[in-house]
């Protein structure tokens, strides 16, 4: 049997080990922390969304962004201070523009193939995410933002996607708690939300009941690989240990870049920062105050998501600021802010924030499939839509290294 290690408990390292173990591999992950999900697949915005497919590769999307560099409480942050990291990632991303509708298009495509595996997996492991699937609305203040995603909706539908225009009082009647006055909006009743969190560790519960080994509290501090294996080195607690395999996965999220480079391979993710608030719904008056359906908002790029009858998440902004994990005041106040105003019923008494890294490749779709190596894959770099594409993901790595061992020897024995 073909020994394979996964580097990254995320919910990419978890669906990954899943898809693997499925297909009759020996799995090994291997996770920093003490459980799954600790990092960027924590407290993010919920949202299953591929109405959400829309990459950012687009002039529009640059000259809003140069205005809002502007403003500090705007949804985007950029670190003026240089960094070969970053601007070689801002040079790849505008590089990319030419392939905005394609991407998009692409996306979506796989957005909605990745329904299909989440939803079956979540129901064979009965794991329990506060799944809604009463759709996601986008709401817009004014003209120009409606027209954009008037265009938007035609290269969604190109990739599968169904989503309708409504009107405010359409949109009023889909979610009759949402205050404001709006231009119009979208519906797409086919997405849907759910914790992303719950969802990885109960996979990983039914991974490990599938033989996966799961190995929580390792730090890979040192990994290689030749035509024949991979071997990794890791921390744990005080001592390390070693291990070869007969290929590496590696699922790592922001640590991807660094250790793609230790296997040769430069897999250029920037750590793009954003922040979320739990507010929780403690009083029952708060819980119906609070929407049931999803919503995105476009102009302040918030997206919304109903987690159970206690908790109502709000998630956003990004930040170019290197591997900084810092919560700031000032970038959760207009979290809590456009709750009070879109939803004023809601207590805003007990807010929980959270500050996560996006691993963002500058064409923003992830990296998927073998390495410059044979023994190495990858399954990574899937920026504001991890929790959206991980499910597609995994099942496609998991043909790629099939495909790949087919023609393989396994690797010699455990060096220890
Ligand atoms: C504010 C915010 C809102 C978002 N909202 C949405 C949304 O609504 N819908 C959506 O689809 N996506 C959303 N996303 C994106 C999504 O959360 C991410 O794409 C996804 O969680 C990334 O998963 P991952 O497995 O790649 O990374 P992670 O979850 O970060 O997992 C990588 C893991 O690798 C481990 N690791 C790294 N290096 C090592 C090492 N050397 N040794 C051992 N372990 C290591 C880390 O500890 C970590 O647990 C949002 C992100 C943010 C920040």
């Amino acid at each position: 049997m073909q020994r394979i290690a996964i580097i990254g408990g995320g919910i990419t390292g978890i669906t990954s080990a899943y898809a693997l173990a499925k297909r009759g591999f020996e799995v090994t992950v291997f996770e920093k922390h003490r459980y799954a999900a600790m990092e960027t697949s924590f407290a993010n915005g919920g949202q299953l969304s591929a109405s959400n497919a829309e990459v950012w590769n687009h002039w529009p999307t640059v000259l809003k962004g140069l205005r809002w560099m502007l403003k500090s409480d705007a949804p985007l942050l950029v670190n003026p201070r240089p960094s070969w990291h970053k601007l070689s990632w801002f040079a790849e991303f505008i590089a990319a523009i030419p392939r905005y509708a394609d991407n998009t298009t692409e996306t979506t495509r796989l957005a909605i193939a990745a329904r299909e595996h989440l939803f079956q997996w979540a129901k064979d492991e009965q794991i329990d995410f506060d799944l809604k699937q009463q759709g996601i609305l986008h709401i817009y203040r004014d003209k120009a933002g409606f027209d954009h995603a008037t265009r938007v909706s035609q290269l969604l539908a190109k990739g599968g996607l169904e989503r309708r225009s409504v009107t405010p009082d359409e949109m009023r009647a889909i979610e009759p708690t949402l205050a404001g006055s709006y231009y119009g909006g979208f519906y797409t009743e086919s997405d849907a939300t759910g914790d992303i969190h719950k969802y990885t560790n109960g996979l990983a519960q039914a991974a490990a009941k599938r033989g996966v080994q799961l190995n929580y509290g390792h730090h890979i501090d040192d990994i290689g690989a030749d035509e024949h294996g991979a071997w990794v080195s890791a921390k744990v607690d005080n001592s390390s240990m070693s291990q070869r395999f007969d290929s590496v996965v590696v699922c790592a999220g922001t640590g991807s870049r660094a250790i793609a480079a230790k296997l040769g391979d430069r897999v250029n993710i920037y750590p793009v920062k954003g922040y979320s608030i739990t507010v929780q719904l403690d009083d029952e008056a708060s819980q119906q105050a609070a929407p049931t359906v999803s919503l995105l908002d476009d102009e302040t790029k918030l997206v919304t998501s109903r987690l159970g009858l206690n908790r109502f998440r709000v998630a956003g902004t990004a930040e170019f600021n290197g591997a900084n994990r810092d919560i700031r005041n000032d970038r959760i106040q207009p979290l809590v802010r456009w709750v009070e105003e879109c939803f004023p019923g809601v207590s805003t008494q007990r807010v929980v924030p959270w500050a996560g890294l996006r691993p963002m490749l500058p064409n923003m779709l992830p990296k998927v499939g073998p390495g410059r190596l044979p023994t190495v894959f990858y399954n990574t770099g899937h920026g504001h839509l991890g929790w959206t594409l991980s499910a597609i993901t995994a099942e496609m790595l998991a043909d790629a290294v099939e495909e790949k061992n087919i023609l393989r020897e396994p690797a010699p024995q455990p060096l220890s």
